[in-house]
């Protein structure tokens, strides 16, 4: 037996199912359990660990790791496990994997990632990977894998790319796994601590604002008082000041009556609608409340054929209170 059928054997035992699965009966359907022992998996993972120990990681070996956490019908636990006990022999590998011109190779780096290290331990590539992962989600290939690994370890950032990639039409198949991102991000993001705002906010929102011509009354509302549209409906536009307050104008008051908005929920949703015009404006999203869910109906656009003021189930916020 070679070295790399060894390692190849090794992976096989790793990552096989111990779950069971649903099999067919005369009568009903029912459980079959898994013959697959999980102690066999944890074993398999110290022998390799051993191995990689003993004798060194090649290029061989990454090769063949990375070929095993590519494949996508791996159980994830399994696949935690395993990555996490190599996580010393894999961090460069995953590191190169995000850096891969090819797409794919970037959302299976980034998938073998967030399966390996826990967030507390996934920060030091953090920065370098959520990027990628924006990036692979407008490859239709890797839509799905980088929908669930930004829900695994991805923030607020993600979440307009997200919702761009909902509302795609060619991604319809993989719409769960998307919102099931979008919704991880978002009860993750809603108990941890607020963002800090960006320091350059204020410049940057000022430069947007210099340079947007409004097309149409309700836009010269927005700028005569300071502020950049994020999003609206019926009744109501919601637009950024420079100082980061969000101001909600009513624009079918002859008046345009015009006040803070404190809802939570709004602002938050009208960030992620300012966001997805501006990118810029992405790692200002504010912290969502609890509750926040994205709205299926529209995608989480907001907007809806046919509801020319925007999605009527959300009131055009694209998030609803779950
Ligand atoms: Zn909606």
């Amino acid at each position: 037996v070679t070295r790399a059928q060894k390692i190849a054997e090794l992976l096989e035992t790793a990552l096989q199912n111990t779950e069971g699965e649903m099999g067919e009966g005369a009568l009903v359907d029912h459980w079959v359990p898994s013959e697959n022992d999980p102690a066999d998996n944890r074993l398999a993972v110290s022998r390799l660990e051993e191995l990689f120990r003993g004798t060194g990681f090649s290029d061989a070996d990454a090769g063949q790791i990375q070929a095993a956490l590519s494949r996508h019908e791996i159980p994830h636990d399994a696949a935690a496990h395993l990555a996490e006990r190599l996580r010393d022999f894999i961090g460069p590998l995953v590191e190169r994997m995000l850096a891969d011109p090819d797409a794919r190779v970037r959302a299976n780096g980034a998938r073998a990632a967030a399966m390996a290290l826990p967030r507390e331990r996934w920060s030091p590539l953090d920065a370098g990977a959520v990027p990628p992962l924006i990036e692979a989600l407008r490859d239709t290939a890797c839509v799905r894998a980088a929908a669930m690994s930004l829900g695994h370890v991805g923030d607020l950032r993600a979440l307009p790319a997200l919702i761009d990639a909902w509302s795609e039409p060619r991604n319809r198949l993989h719409a769960r796994f998307i919102e099931k991102g979008l919704t991880d991000i978002a009860t993750r993001e809603a108990h941890a601590a607020p963002p800090p705002v960006p320091a350059d906010l204020p410049d940057r929102v000022r430069a947007l604002l210099d340079a947007w011509q409004p097309a149409d009354w309700v836009g010269r509302a927005c700028k005569e008082r300071g502020g950049l549209p994020l999003g609206g409906n019926q009744i109501y536009i919601w637009a950024l000041r420079p100082d980061g307050e969000i101001l909600c104008i009513d624009h079918e008051s002859f008046s345009h009556a015009t006040e803070p908005e404190t809802d939570p929920l709004t602002r938050f949703a009208m960030m992620v609608q300012g966001a997805r015009r501006h990118p810029e404006l992405s790692d200002a999203i504010p912290r969502p409340p609890v509750n926040a869910r994205p709205c299926a109906p529209c995608s989480g656009t907001g907007a809806r054929p046919g509801q020319e003021s925007g999605c009527m189930s959300c009131g055009a916020r694209g998030w609803t209170a779950g």
